[in-house]
């Protein structure tokens, strides 16, 4: 049998669905916990300092970095986002699984830094159009705001065979199944989705 994972990444472009899949994944296996990153983008008006990031000035940011606090950290669309080593550290030790939702290259960061302990997620649109037509759906962006999420799909879905588990997400129901099903296998925890 393979080594029980502790680290499950969930990466995609922008819009293909990582949110909702991983937030899905947290609710069927309640053991589970959130990666909680750092990042400079200011809080949407749901999102909550400490639960879904802990939302940082540009200058403690860096402070985060200069004092090697950091796994890995990225820039992306203007913005600094990156995993805190204190928090994934103390969550191995204490046998937890943490459930990451971070973008393809910190993914790939986070392989290089726990290869046995990691096991990488991309999740994968069904199209360019479906991602385009989530985003606007979705609200929380301006067009020029989705404009630079569209531009990066490309670079980034070129490196989802570095990954090891491509999820098509086109039926939700379906993906939800399918994910938990494959969790359930590299974690050996049964989920409570049934
Ligand atoms: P990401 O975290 O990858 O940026 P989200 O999880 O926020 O993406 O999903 C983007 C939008 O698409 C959300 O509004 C979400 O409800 C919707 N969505 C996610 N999966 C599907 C799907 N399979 N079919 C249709 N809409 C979806
Ligand atoms: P959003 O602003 O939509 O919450 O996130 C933008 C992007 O940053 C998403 O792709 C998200 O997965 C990614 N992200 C969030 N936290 C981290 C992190 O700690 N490191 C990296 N590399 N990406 C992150």
């Amino acid at each position: 049998m393979e080594k029980r994972k502790q680290l499950i990444v969930i990466s995609a472009p922008s819009g293909a669905g990582k949110s909702t899949l991983a937030r899905h994944i947290l609710s069927v296996f309640p053991n589970f916990v959130f990666s909680i990153s750092a990042t400079t983008r200011k809080p949407r008006p749901n999102e909550v300092d400490g639960k879904d990031y802990f939302f940082v000035s540009k200058d403690e940011f860096e402070k985060l970095v200069k004092n090697n606090e950091l796994i890995e950290y990225e820039q992306i669309f203007d913005n600094y986002y990156g995993t805190l080593k204190s928090q994934v550290d103390k969550n191995l030790e204490e046998g937890k699984v943490v459930v990451f939702d971070i973008d393809v290259k910190g993914a790939l960061s986070i392989k290089q830094k726990y290869p046995s302990e990691s096991f990488l997620i991309f999740i994968a649109p069904p199209s360019i159009d479906a991602i385009k037509e989530r985003l606007v759906k979705r609200g929380t962006e301006t067009t020029d705001d989705i404009e630079i999420r569209l531009s990066r799909i490309n670079t980034e879905m070129e490196l989802k065979d570095r990954f090891d588990f491509v999820l098509i997400n086109d039926d939700l129901e379906k993906a939800k199944e399918e994910l938990a099903k494959k969790i359930t296998e590299i974690t050996n925890t049964m989920s409570n989705s049934g």
